[in-house]
C-alpha cells in the first residue's frame, strides 16, 4: 500500500461520520428501504433495470441473521408493491454462512420462498475466498429449490474457469466481476491486464455454455471487448446484461449501451449499515478512495 493510501485509510476512522456519509452517499441510496426503492424506480424511468442490495455482511449472531432474512423478505414485498423492474442481491455471510451452513440455508430458503411468490430473482454475491466453495454449494442447493437464482464469479480468481464447469450443469445465472477482496497470488491474479484477460476468457466460456451472464464492470476496455464478443458470438439479448454500481460516473458509456439495445442493470446498495460497510471497503481496498473521490467530483447524473 502506498504512503498516501496508508495515510488516507489510517485517518478514515478519525474523520467525522458526516464526511464519510457525504462520500458514501455517492453510491448508497440511503438508510431506508424506501430510499432504495425510490432510486430503483427513478433508474427504471431512465431505461435501467435494477438490483437492490441491503448493506451488511458477516453476521456472527444467529438472531441478527433472522432480522436480515426479514429485511430481504420486506425488500421483495417492497419491490412488488412499487411495481419496479428490480431484483435482489444478498451476501450469504449476512444470513449466517460463517456460523452454520444449515442456519444459512434455513434463512436463504425463506427468502427464496418469498421471491417465488413474486417470481423474482435472487443473486448470491461472492465474498472472499474463505467462502467461495460454500457460496457455490449454497447456490447449487438454491437452484434445485427455486431455479430463479444465481451467484457471482470473480475474474481475479484462478479457479473461476473450474467453477463455471461446476455451475454449468445447474443452468446457473452468473454475474462475472473482477473481484473486490484482497486475495493471495496463489489464489488470485494480481496483475491488472491478467485479470482483464481472465475476465474475457471466462466470459467467452460462459457464453459457449449458453449460460446467462451479468457483465459487471466499469472498465471501458473490458466493456468494448465484451461488445465485440457479444457480436462475434451473436449472443442472445435474453442471455446477458451489463451491470454497474449506481454512482460510478460512466453515464455516457451506459447510455450508449442502452441506445444500442443492450440491457443495463444498476446495482444499488442501501441500509443503515452504510458506515461500517464503507469503512470496511476502504480498509480492504484503498483504491476505493481514489474511485470514490472521482465519483464524488464527477457525479453520475442518473441518480438525479
Ligand atoms: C454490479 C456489480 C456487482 C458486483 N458484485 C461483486 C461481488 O459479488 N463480489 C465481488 O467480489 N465484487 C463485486 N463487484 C465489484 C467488482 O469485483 C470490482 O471490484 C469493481 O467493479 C471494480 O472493478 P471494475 O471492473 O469496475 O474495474 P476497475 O479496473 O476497478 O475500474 C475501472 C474504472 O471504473 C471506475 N470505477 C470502478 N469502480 C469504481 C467506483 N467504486 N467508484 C468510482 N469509479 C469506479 C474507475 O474509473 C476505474 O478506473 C461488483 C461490481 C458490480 C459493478
Amino acid at each position: 500500500m502506498g504512503l498516501l493510501n496508508r495515510l488516507v485509510v489510517g485517518s478514515a476512522p478519525l474523520m467525522p461520520k458526516f464526511v464519510i456519509g457525504r462520500v458514501a452517499s455517492v453510491y448508497v441510496a440511503g438508510d431506508k428501504l424506501e430510499d432504495g426503492l425510490k432510486l430503483a424506480k427513478k433508474l427504471n424511468s431512465k431505461g435501467f433495470t435494477a438490483t437492490l442490495d441491503l448493506l451488511g455482511e458477516e453476521v456472527n449472531n444467529r438472531k441478527e441473521t433472522n432480522k436480515i432474512r426479514k429485511a430481504y423478505c420486506d425488500l421483495l414485498d417492497g419491490i412488488a408493491n412499487y411495481g419496479i423492474d428490480c431484483n435482489i442481491s444478498l451476501k450469504l455471510t449476512a444470513l449466517g454462512l460463517k456460523i452454520d451452513e444449515e442456519l444459512c440455508w434455513d434463512n436463504l430458503s425463506v427468502v427464496l420462498d418469498k421471491a417465488k411468490e413474486y417470481n423474482n430473482f435472487v443473486r448470491m454475491d461472492m465474498e472472499d475466498s474463505t467462502v467461495t466453495d460454500a457460496t457455490i454449494k449454497m447456490c447449487k442447493k438454491g437452484k434445485n429449490y427455486y431455479s430463479n437464482c444465481g451467484t457471482v464469479l470473480q475474474a481475479y480468481m484462478r479457479r473461476t474457469s473450474d467453477d463455471i464447469d461446476i455451475l454449468k450443469s445447474h443452468n446457473a445465472n452468473i454475474r462475472l466481476c473482477k473481484g473486490a477482496y484482497k486475495e493471495s497470488p496463489e489464489l488470485a491474479y494480481q496483475n491488472y491486464q491478467e485479470v482483464r484477460d481472465n475476465y474475457m476468457k471466462n466470459a467467452e466460456k460462459i457464453m459457449d455454455h449458453g449460460i446467462f451472464i451479468g457483465l459487471a464492470t466499469h472498465d471501458e476496455w473490458l466493456i468494448n471487448e465484451l461488445e465485440k464478443l457479444i457480436t462475434k458470438k451473436q449472443y442472445k439479448k435474453s442471455h446477458y446484461e451489463f451491470q454497474a454500481l449506481s454512482g460510478v460516473p460512466i453515464d455516457k458509456t451506459l447510455e450508449r449501451l442502452i441506445a444500442l439495445g443492450h440491457k443495463v442493470r444498476y446495482y444499488i446498495p442501501y441500509g443503515p449499515e452504510w458506515y461500517a460497510y464503507s469503512m470496511r471497503r476502504m480498509k480492504e481496498n484503498p483504491d476505493i478512495w481514489k474511485y470514490t473521490l472521482k465519483a464524488f467530483f464527477f457525479r453520475s447524473k442518473h441518480r438525479n
